[in-house]
């Protein structure tokens, strides 16, 4: 009998790329297709691929709100993440060395942040409370003189959770400071209007929407002021601040991913928000469950829960050919530690090493997600049964 495929529920890890997005990238890598470089503009294939990459550029800036020349394509969220901070506070070191972030960042993040320190920094990193939400007050508290920038997420790829980032964006405003987002799980997913909200840069990853993976921006607002520091140096693409050759079937997945996105954005909602609730429902009804993070604040794409007694690895161990399911993050699986973000919302014990993230998307079926109910609650009773 041939293996069955795992119902893949790990979305926030990764999405598979919508097939028009594929055909439409394809055109663009072939001997066939618009291969030239978007920036050999003497000749008109090369023209014919710049002009490819100004219309993904007007299509990324019309999702968010934003000028055109305000996108600096990236390889993701995590060069995103590395060139606003690492390009803001080495341009303006002169002017204060204090950055505020929080403990449950992603590495991308928090490892910029660690860099920074070595190189003299201050960094504070505020706490969520035990939901996983950071106060916009808290924010406000820990502000200095000499802070720099703040840097926060906007969904947390662990819990779900989104900050009150209109709030903080609207307090750092007024304070005169910079402010990052990471919305690697927010964009395309939910309405980002940088005319609406005062965010300075925002990062975007492709390959949480249905797009590629490789591919993201860097959104800079009022670029031209900022003078930033590059971190890539070279032929000077993206307005000096990323050189290199734009992958310009990259660029067009992401924004024709992106455009698929927000066209369908309101009905993908629905019917996530649909998913999570009635998976929620189904397991209650059968095994005492604990959802980490504040499910009010929280995306409709991620849940996290935790099984009473029942250990995330024997879970994911005993559900591996039924459904693909992740414990913490994946970047930092494969390691035994649990997650530092639910440990930061003071979860222990067996909630904390029980903890499994469960990630929709909107190519699920209600079918589906009864099929892997139906599997956690056999491999729960399959442990039980095991440990007796
Ligand atoms: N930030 C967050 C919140 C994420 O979830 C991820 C992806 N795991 C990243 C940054 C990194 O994005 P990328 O994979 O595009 O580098």
């Amino acid at each position: 009998m041939p293996i069955k495929t795992p119902i893949y529920l790990d979305t926030a890890s990764t999405t598979p790329v919508d097939s028009f997005v594929v055909s439409k990238m394809m055109s663009f890598l072939g001997v066939e297709g618009c291969y030239a470089n978007p920036s050999s503009t003497a000749h008109r294939l090369g023209q014919e691929a710049a002009s490819a990459i100004a219309v993904a550029r007007k299509t990324v800036a019309a999702e968010f709100r934003c000028k055109s020349d305000e996108i600096i394509f990236t390889s993701g969220a995590t060069e995103a993440n590395n060139m606003a901070l690492l390009g803001i506070a080495r341009a303006y070191s002169s002017r204060g060395g204090h950055i505020v972030t929080s403990a449950i960042e992603h590495k991308s993040v928090l490892e910029c942040c660690h860099a920074l320190e070595r190189e003299g920094f201050e960094i504070t990193y505020l706490t969520p409370n035990s939901a996983g939400w950071i106060d916009a007050e808290s924010v406000k508290q820990v502000l200095r003189p000499d802070t720099l920038m703040v840097s926060l997420m906007h969904t947390n790829n662990e819990t779900g959770v989104q900050q009150p980032i209109p709030a903080i964006a609207e307090i750092l405003t007024e304070a005169g400071i910079l402010f990052h987002v990471d919305a690697a799980q927010a964009a395309g997913k939910f309405l980002l209007d940088l005319d609406e909200i005062p965010i300075d840069m925002l990062s975007v990853s492709a390959h949480k929407f249905h797009g590629p993976k490789g591919a993201g921006c860097l959104i800079v607002r009022n670029r031209r002021r900022l003078h930033m520091k590059p971190l890539i140096y070279g032929g000077g693409q993206e307005f000096n601040l990323r050189s290199g050759t734009l992958a310009t079937h990259q660029i067009v997945g992401f924004s024709e991913a992106l455009r698929i996105a927000a066209n369908n954005r309101e009905h993908d909602l629905a019917h996530v928000t649909k998913l999570k609730l009635f998976f929620l429902a189904q397991l209650r009804s059968k095994l005492p469950i604990q959802v980490n993070g504040d499910i009010e604040h929280s995306s409709p794409y991620i849940m996290n829960i935790s099984l009473a007694g029942i250990s995330s690895d024997a879970l994911i161990n005993q559900l591996l050919n039924e459904i693909a399911i992740s414990s913490g993050s994946a970047c930092s699986s494969g390691t035994i530690e649990p997650s530092y973000v639910l440990r930061a919302m003071g979860i222990e014990g067996d909630a904390l090493y029980g903890a499994v993230r469960i990630s929709f998307s909107r190519h699920h079926s209600v079918n589906e997600i009864t099929q892997a109910v139906t599997s956690i609650i056999a491999a729960v009773y399959r442990i039980q049964a095991l440990s007796e």
